[in-house]
């Protein structure tokens, strides 16, 4: 979350800050007396109860629930006999003309490798590539990387005379920050 420029980071405690409300919302009838503890530590004058929270209507979008189903199923196949964290490893994703119209949602949709995507972050690889496949099977090819990674996000690789990628160069230059 930390690395990310200024604007990612709002967006993220946003989210983070719906998804903390919600949980709070769930335990509230259970264990009201912890979620009231939890809750003090942000307002220090209202109570949880009394919170009004709903989530944003756009946020409900049933059609999404198709590709996180796919993404979920993909996440288990980069966990699956990866030997290494997942962002050390190039993949290519095959799927059927449908699931590559999903995932195409959150991932550019020409015939080449990209590492800036929100199916890349999701999935935490270094990099995908979407190939329609004849076959009717979701499948992954995973190529280990032969570079270092950021020494700043350990995320992105790097080349051996770099030390951090181009990504966190430019977020670094943008908060005028200057080693
Ligand atoms: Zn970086």
């Amino acid at each position: 979350m930390y690395i990310n420029p200024p604007q990612v980071t709002k967006d993220t405690a946003h989210v983070l800050f719906a998804q903390f409300c919600i949980l709070n919302k769930v335990l509230w009838p259970i264990i009201p007396h912890l979620v009231e503890e939890v809750w003090s530590y942000y307002s220090k004058t209202e109570s949880f109860y009394k919170h009004q929270f709903t989530v944003p209507s756009e946020w409900h979008n049933s059609e999404f629930d198709v590709t996180m189903d796919i993404v979920k199923e993909l996440f288990g196949m980069i966990m699956h006999n990866s030997v290494k964290n997942s962002v050390y490893y190039d993949t290519k994703i095959f799927g059927t003309a449908e699931q590559i119209q999903q995932l195409q949602k959150l991932h550019p949709s020409d015939d080449q490798a990209h590492n800036d995507s929100h199916l890349c972050e999701i999935l935490q690889v270094q990099s995908i590539q979407l190939v329609e496949s004849p076959s009717s099977k979701l499948y992954i090819e995973k190529t280990e990387i032969d570079k270092k990674l950021c020494d700043r996000c350990r995320r992105f690789a790097v080349a051996s005379d770099e030390t951090i990628c181009k990504r966190c160069d430019n977020i670094l230059k943008e908060m005028n920050f200057t080693p």
